[in-house]
């Protein structure tokens, strides 16, 4: 079964200045493995989209199906089951400033549910083995302060992924981010999907991230699926 798909899923905001819906009868269908790009102006409802598959944005209507669930059908326990299959990361994510990257990476699967929870002994491992993964074996003792905008977010990048969830929520990963630091950040999603078996949605504003990464990309335009492209993926891995 695919891992998401929305059907005739519509949203509107209470008391929102805007009286169009945020999202407007979508029809989405992404599959497991696949890195799914969201593009469309500001407004056009990818946020609210990405909201919806968690649980945090409740659709009007339709119904949204997210890793076999019924995501609508959801009490609060399954919601908390929901999201720990999911992993985000939003632009500007929060490190904080006073832990270390391997205590910021680990507090994350500290939050994991007990029952999924690596013990304590194996939690140091697991923290370390990610930060390796995302290319900052070396960064663990350092604090936020001392890492450069590229580093952060791959800090970022190994707290949503430490617990290996099947479906990872990204909000315009690089949009602050040079040539160089983007690349490293799309090889790490990259590697999220080869290596660790994770769809990946990705929002982003940049043609050449959906280029570079993305096997399907939807454009919205006003709460709609405008289109629906199949990539031709100049593979910036080689
Ligand atoms: P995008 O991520 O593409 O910029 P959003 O999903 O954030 O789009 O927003 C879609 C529309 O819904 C916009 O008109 C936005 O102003 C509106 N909107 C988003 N979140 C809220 C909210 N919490 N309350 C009211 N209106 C909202
Ligand atoms: P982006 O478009 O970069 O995703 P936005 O600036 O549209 O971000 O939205 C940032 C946050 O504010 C989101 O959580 C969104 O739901 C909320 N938001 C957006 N538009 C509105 C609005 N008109 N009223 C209240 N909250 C909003």
């Amino acid at each position: 079964a695919p891992i998401v798909e929305l059907a005739a899923v519509s949203k509107r905001y209470r008391g929102a200045d805007d009286p169009r819906p945020a999202l407007d009868d979508v029809d989405l269908t992404i599959h497991r493995g696949e890195i799914f790009g969201v593009i469309g102006e500001s407004g056009a409802g990818k946020s609210t989209l990405l909201q919806v598959l968690s649980g945090l944005v409740v659709p009007d209507a339709g119904r949204v199906t997210v890793a076999g669930r019924d995501v609508g059908a959801l009490g609060r326990r399954g919601l908390r089951e929901l999201r720990r299959d999911i992993g985000v990361v939003f632009q500007g994510i929060h490190l904080l400033s006073s832990r270390t990257v391997r205590d910021n990476v680990r507090l994350a699967l500290q939050l994991s549910p007990r029952s999924e929870r690596p013990s304590r002994a194996a939690q140091a491992p697991a923290v370390d083995e990610m930060l390796e993964f995302v290319g900052l074996g070396h960064r663990g003792g350092h604090y936020p302060a001392q890492l450069s905008g590229g580093e952060r977010q791959r800090v970022g990048l190994a707290r949503a992924l430490v617990a290996r969830p099947a479906l990872l929520l990204c909000d315009e990963p690089t949009s602050s981010l040079d040539t160089t630091t983007t690349a490293d950040v799309l090889r790490v999603l990259a590697r999220a999907r080869d290596e660790l078996g994770s769809t990946v949605i990705v929002i982003t504003h940049d043609l050449d991230v959906v280029k570079a990464l993305c096997d399907r990309a939807a454009l919205l335009e006003r709460g709609a699926v405008r289109e629906l492209f199949t990539v031709a993926r100049s593979d910036y891995r080689s």
